[in-house]
């Protein structure tokens, strides 16, 4: 049940989860039977399939983890990779449950993974591997537009969820919210503009909110803003890629980018759009004009920054590379990056973690709206945005009329935009991850004081779960 980290220790990433929940729990005032209730899983369900891989027959390893069903739909990722089993699929699901708590979106948490190494296998067998899952899935009511709604994750993307949904339809014909029982699909396929980019996005808008509190840089040394400041980034997948590019964009320096291949750093900063395009060209980041290449890639973490984006994998920062981390702020992209024993280390050198299920949950906010566009069966913008633009027309007449001046063609195209789907998606996003991100502090300002921020956000979900349960009552 256990995993190894980079460094070949053992570890259970559940146990991780478990021990920041029960720090946490300490402070809020429920009694043992309902801590309990919320902390363990409530369905496990492991499978093994056969699928045809060229003359061969494989028996496949698979996952879904249903954590929380105080809320319904479950909600949470489908992870392809070796490294897939029991305990990591456990804790991610748990971390899923704890993630919609505090992002208040109306979901229990769930995970699901299949253990393959999808660069083994041609499109056709990733595609057999993917319905066979999603059919196994259905047989047990695994899946559903109420019942558990999966979404991509480390490995999968939208072309495998356009896979899932297609299969689960043709399981169930004529049901008409078919679309709602998987989230992360190409918008071609019901999907909902601005999902690919929502972790990153909403990993930016956390870690600006956060430069953006004044007293907490003051505490750091650092001046306000994220404009400057300088920022490593380790994995270039689909979110550490969006979040190095939001930072770029808004004036940050990446100064460090760290892959499988190794990494590299640059004082002077990387201009990302290039480094994604050197990297198509190579096959690497190493060699970029300008950088270092780091070797080790895990080095990587260690170079002087003011903001570390671990937003690869899980326990890449354990008690063995802790003390050598220089970033003031570490915003957790990737679910678990830091374990318990680099958490204490890290806080007590007074740096800020802003933690995965508040950081990284601009995902499954994201989700949340598709799921709502899917069930709604109409575009986000597609009732309001004209009205919007003539409102906002008649308005800018008037204000000109009674004025006598004119504004300028470009402030007019400005004023006079209404919100198309993505405007209002990322409002929503950047709305709930401000939002959270107050919530969160407030509770951690009302605790004693000595109180780290993950553990501040635990509270506030435990919270928020355990209202849940109390008003539910228990079902004899
Ligand atoms: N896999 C993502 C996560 O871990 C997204 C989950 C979802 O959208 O349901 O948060």
């Amino acid at each position: 049940m256990e995993n190894t980290n980079a460094q070949g220790a053992h570890y259970s990433f559940f146990r991780g989860v478990e021990r920041n929940f029960d720090k946490a729990a300490k402070y809020t005032r429920y009694e043992t039977g309902i801590l309990q209730q919320i902390k363990v899983c409530n369905s496990v369900y492991k499978m093994k399939f056969p699928v045809r891989v060229g003359n061969d027959i494989e028996v496949i390893e698979a996952y879904r983890v249903q954590h929380s069903h105080h809320k319904l739909p479950c909600k949470g990722g489908i992870r392809y990779s070796m490294d897939v089993n029991q305990d990591e699929v456990m804790a991610l699901a748990a971390l899923m449950t704890y993630k919609c708590a505090i992002v208040n979106v109306p979901f229990g948490g769930a995970k699901g993974g299949i253990k393959i190494d999808p660069k083994r296998y041609t499109n056709f067998q990733l595609e057999n591997i993917t319905r066979r899952y999603a059919s196994e899935l259905v047989k047990k009511n695994f899946i559903g537009p109420g019942i558990d709604v999966p979404a991509p994750d480390y490995g999968t993307g939208a072309r495998e969820m356009s896979w899932i949904v297609d299969t689960y339809a043709s399981l169930k014909p004529g049901e008409v919210d078919a679309m709602a029982c998987i989230t992360g699909k190409p918008v071609t396929q019901g999907g909902v503009r601005g999902r690919t980019e929502a972790t990153g996005l909403g990993v930016f808008y956390g870690v600006r909110e956060v430069c953006n509190t004044a007293d907490d840089m003051k505490k750091l040394g650092l001046p306000v803003g994220v404009e400057g400041k300088r920022v490593i980034v380790q994995g270039l997948g689909n979110v550490g890629y969006h979040a190095a590019k939001f930072f770029y964009d808004n004036g940050s320096i990446i100064v460090g980018i760290a892959e499988y291949e190794g990494g590299i750093y640059c004082e002077k900063g990387i201009d990302i759009y290039k480094l994604v395009e050197h990297r198509k060209a190579t096959g690497s980041i190493l060699d970029f004009p300008g950088a270092t290449n780091i070797k080790n890639s895990a080095d990587t973490l260690e170079q002087p920054c003011d903001i570390l984006i671990p937003a690869a994998l899980e326990n890449v920062i354990n008690a063995s590379n802790a003390t050598r981390i220089q970033a003031k702020i570490i915003g957790e992209g990737a679910n678990g990056p830091l374990s318990p024993e680099a958490d204490e280390i890290l806080n007590k050198k007074g740096v800020i973690i802003v933690p995965d299920m508040y950081l990284n949950a601009g995902g499954v906010t994201v989700s949340y709206f598709e799921w709502l566009k899917n069930l709604s069966h109409v575009r986000f913008g597609r009732l309001d945005k004209r009205f919007s633009e003539n409102w906002n027309t008649s308005i800018l007449k008037t204000v000109e009329d009674l004025t006598g001046k004119r504004v300028t063609d470009i402030e007019r195209v400005q004023l006079l935009h209404g919100p198309d789907e993505v405007d209002l998606v990322y409002s929503g996003l950047e709305d709930t991850m401000i939002g959270s991100y107050h919530e969160i502090r407030e509770a951690m300002l009302s605790l004693d004081g000595t109180v780290d921020m993950r553990t501040a956000a635990f509270t506030l979900a435990i919270n928020k779960i355990g209202v849940s349960y109390e008003e539910l009552g228990i079902f004899p």
